[in-house]
């Protein structure tokens, strides 16, 4: 393709996203094809010909487009939000045209220089503690997402609590990590690989949220019986139902015990853009490394985790083995950050461009008043779900989720899940809570507006209607 047919196809290409975000509140929100259709109508083999630019573009509309859960619709309410924006693409389409790879600082400075300063823009922006400022022994980097941040939480922990035997000659003591049964899987995740073992992960929590006597107790525990306790995973926004770990409190069991102390705030931290939030994440004064998750809730496409340290010298000593063909003199004058030490693969993307590019071109105001709309139409909901004579909610709303039940138990609530889901009108998921079936209605798609909230309610009690209604 030469620069002027780039030219030509990219402007079709732009053309289609720009259709895409003006129709997609009309597409049906969840995907319908069955398993192995859109393979069916693929060629078995790779064309050895170029085919025209526009086949390819016609037959996204043909074969892709049946097959996409449209997560920008408004009317998307599953799982969690997964933002995109008009800039934030656009700093995705520069990044995939400038194709550097941001190893080492002297590989491309600009793609080290830019993300060293977005992580400290958001430190400000967040009002996060400035031990995760890069000007100290802290700093911040981008990760593709909170499960990778997780993992390398994990082994700069391993690193501390082994004085860095454990990644070079294995820990001798078994050693032990410790979060609340409502962890997202990626805790478990990542004492598997970094090879702690799932056995050594201990649930210590009071309905659900992790329990700082608990905690106390089970570190004791560990210790006495000759394990290592090496890392505490908190969690500010749990998964299932957004629930917060009391961090202060667990904070000073991690003190006092040397533990490091991982805080996971992929959805919720973000929310701290709002000062009237930041009660929220009170207590991260006593964190070793936090993330949150811009592509999650913040405009950003994924992938953009913001992953911070208190002391970036565990990862790097963990992560760093530096090879012949690496060597250059601006990594050994030690006056550049090399990014491939803070993560596990080598090579990277230039992730802060749509980062800059977003928090530039909608400003800071406009994320700030999304996040709060977001939360307004989500206590809106919560309060005339709390009067409705049928359901109830399931868990406190202290920002965009809302968990709610029939009080006709599992069966009337899946009925009125498989329901709503396939109308195409809006899309939801389940979680269980004690047991029980959980409807969670998750706000955050930036084209959400009350009508949609109020459409997804409607949806809500006419299905209740026609579930308790036999025939
Ligand atoms: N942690 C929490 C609390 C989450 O809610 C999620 C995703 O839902 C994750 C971690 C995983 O996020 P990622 O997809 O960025 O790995």
């Amino acid at each position: 393709m030469t620069p002027e047919e780039f030219r030509r196809h990219g402007h079709a290409a732009v053309d289609w996203v720009a259709g895409y975000m003006e129709r997609v509140e009309s597409l049906p929100v969840l995907s319908t094809v069955e398993p192995g259709w859109v393979r069916s109508q693929l060629p078995a083999h790779a064309p050895l010909a170029p085919e025209p630019f526009d086949a390819v573009l016609a037959d996204v509309d043909r074969i892709i487009m049946p097959g996409i859960t449209h997560w920008q619709s408004p009317n998307f309410f599953a799982y969690f939000p997964c933002n995109a924006s008009g800039p934030s693409i656009l700093g995705e389409l520069l990044a995939s045209g400038l194709g550097v790879q941001g190893m080492l600082w002297a590989s491309s400075p600009a793609c080290t220089e830019l993300e060293t300063h977005m992580l400290d823009w958001m430190v400000e922006l967040l009002d996060l503690p400035r031990h995760f400022l890069s000007s100290g022994d802290g700093g911040g980097v981008i990760q593709d997402s909170a499960s990778s941040a997780t993992l390398c939480a994990v082994v700069a922990a391993r690193e501390r609590v082994t004085a860095g035997a454990a990644g070079r000659t294995g820990a001798r003591a078994p050693l032990t990590a410790y979060a609340s049964g409502h962890a997202h899987s990626s805790v478990e995740k990542a004492v598997r690989i970094a090879g702690l073992g799932s056995t050594n992960l201990r649930t210590v929590d009071v309905g659900g949220r992790l329990d700082p006597d608990e905690l106390d107790r089970a570190i004791r525990a560990d210790l006495d019986a000759g394990r290592l306790p090496a890392i505490v995973v908190a969690t500010l926004g749990t998964t299932s139902t957004n629930l917060f770990d009391a961090l202060p409190r667990i904070g000073e069991v991690c003190r006092s015990h040397g533990v490091w102390l991982h805080v996971d705030a992929a959805m919720s931290g973000v929310a701290a853009l709002c000062p009237e939030f930041r009660h929220l994440t009170a207590g991260l004064e006593h964190a070793d490394s936090y993330c949150t998750n811009p592509h999650k809730w913040l405009g950003v496409n994924f992938d953009c985790d913001l992953f911070w340290l208190r002391d970036r010298a565990a990862l790097i000593s963990a992560l760093s083995i530096l090879p012949e063909y690496l060597r250059n003199q601006a990594s050994e004058s030690g006056t550049v950050i090399d990014y491939r030490d803070w993560q596990i693969p080598l090579g990277r993307r230039f992730r802060a461009l749509k980062l800059w590019f977003t928090l530039r071109c909608l400003g800071v105001e406009a994320l700030q008043a999304m996040i709060r709309r977001h939360v307004a139409l989500a206590t809106g909901l919560a309060a005339r779900i709390e009067a409705h004579p049928d359901f109830e909610l399931a868990a406190p709303v202290p920002l965009n989720l809302v968990c709610l039940r029939h009080r006709g138990g599992d069966a009337v609530n899946q009925q009125i899940m498989d329901s709503v889901n396939r109308s195409g009108a809006a899309y939801l998921t389940h979680t269980r809570v004690d047991g029980r079936l959980v409807l969670r209605l998750s706000i955050g798609s930036p084209a959400t507006e009350a009508r949609h909230v109020d459409g997804v309610w409607s949806l809500l009690q006419a299905a209740a209607a026609a579930a308790i209604t036999p025939g």
